[in-house]
């Protein structure tokens, strides 16, 4: 008998499809869904954006980009860096298709079959199936019940196959963003280890009542990844960027070459425009709604208040399972994501709120009416 002719990978099958992807499925078959579930913000790119990207293919600029980026966003971030982190002459800041995608070189460049990767639990799905995808693993470490990235947890997990530990502040879905004594004490265990930080910094502009921390403003033992898909609207458009170590960054080079080829050309045209753009109106906005689900819901739920992103992760209420909860909010056409698809634990749910106010206070009185049993 003839084999088999699509005889899928062993890599394959240990992916399954994001337990998210799910609901965005299922709030498009809705009539009119609160979804909270899908992790974008709620505010579209901006015109000035959207009017580079337009210049950018209206003049032709529709060709391929050298694979590191084009020059004028790579020295925009490079100057940002060197603002924030002083000396950055060992290193190199590279464009990507999104942080996905640099995540992705990052484990390609790093990571051994059989190696591990320490990423925090809860987590952001796609590490464990980057992970899986270049035939490494995962391990986690525990940050439930506060979600501080400390360095004892991490610390308490790392093996002799660990090669990397990624950091993810603000974090999804916890709404966590590290604080400068956090950020220090995992730099000093990056240095003392010899495990470098992979730290996904997408939600960096996200950050309520406390500046953003990088550890890499203390070690430069530390991949620092960040993106424009959240701060400026346009997770569709795919630009992300990476600043490491020259000869690293080098090597990803190659195989950004051989796989994604380049972030799409007028695209980093219009991220450009929106490198000098105000952030604060949309930090503020999105800190006041924080405060009104966190206030709506402080009563019948308990939940660490998010200095950042914009996700809580509260915990299900008393005397409810995950199945029993998550089908009482689809009942009443809300979507929010089980804990258990970011988590090895089924005890908390993903809450975004990106949305509008008016459909928060909605949410916030559906969740209520769903914890007192009504
Ligand atoms: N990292 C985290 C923590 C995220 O939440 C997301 C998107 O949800 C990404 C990375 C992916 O970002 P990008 O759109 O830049 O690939």
């Amino acid at each position: 008998m003839a084999q088999d002719p699509f005889r899928f990978s062993e890599r394959l099958k240990g992916i399954r499809p994001s337990g998210i992807r799910k609901f965005f499925e299922l709030g498009l078959s809705m009539k009119n869904p609160i979804d909270l579930s899908i992790g974008q913000a709620h505010f579209d790119a901006p015109e000035p954006v959207k009017q580079a990207a337009r210049n950018a293919v209206a003049e032709g600029r529709n060709r391929y980009t050298v694979t590191q980026g084009i020059p004028e966003l790579r020295e925009k971030l490079r100057a940002r860096y060197a603002g924030r982190f002083g000396d950055i002459s060992g290193e190199d800041v590279m464009v990507t298709c999104g942080v996905s995608g640099g995540l992705m070189l990052t484990f390609m460049a790093l990571l051994n079959p059989g190696d591990e990767v320490l990423i925090p639990d809860p987590y952001f799905i796609m590490y464990k199936h980057l992970a899986t995808m270049v035939s490494a693993g995962t391990a986690t470490y525990n940050i439930y019940p506060d979600f501080r990235p400390t360095a004892e947890r991490v610390r308490a997990a790392i093996t002799p196959r660990t090669r990397l530990i990624v950091v993810n502040s603000p974090s999804n879905p916890t709404g966590y963003a590290m604080t400068e004594e956090d950020a220090r004490a995992l730099a000093a265990l990056s240095d003392e280890t010899g495990i470098p930080l992979v730290s996904d910094e997408i939600y960096e502009d996200f950050v309520f009542g406390r500046r953003h921390v990088s550890p890499r403003e203390f070690t430069r033992n530390c991949i620092v990844l960040s993106g424009a898909s959240k701060s400026l609207g346009m997770p569709g458009w795919r630009i992300g960027w990476m600043l490491a170590p020259r000869e690293l960054s080098e090597k990803m080079y190659s195989l950004q070459q051989f796989s994604f080829v380049c972030a799409p050309a007028p695209l980093q045209w219009g991220a450009l425009a929106g490198m000098e753009l105000d952030f604060s109106p949309h930090r503020r906005d999105y800190q006041n709604k924080r405060d009104l689900v966190f206030e709506g819901l402080r009563k019948n739920y308990r939940a660490v208040m998010p200095t950042g992103s914009f996700y809580m992760f509260p915990e299900l209420p008393a005397g409810l399972d995950m199945d029993r909860f998550i089908e009482a909010c689809i009942r009443r056409e809300l979507l929010v994501v089980p804990g258990s698809a970011c988590s090895d634990r089924a005890t908390h749910f993903r809450l975004c709120f990106a949305a509008t106010d008016e459909k928060l206070k909605k949410a916030v009185a559906i969740l209520n009416d769903i914890a007192t049993g009504r």
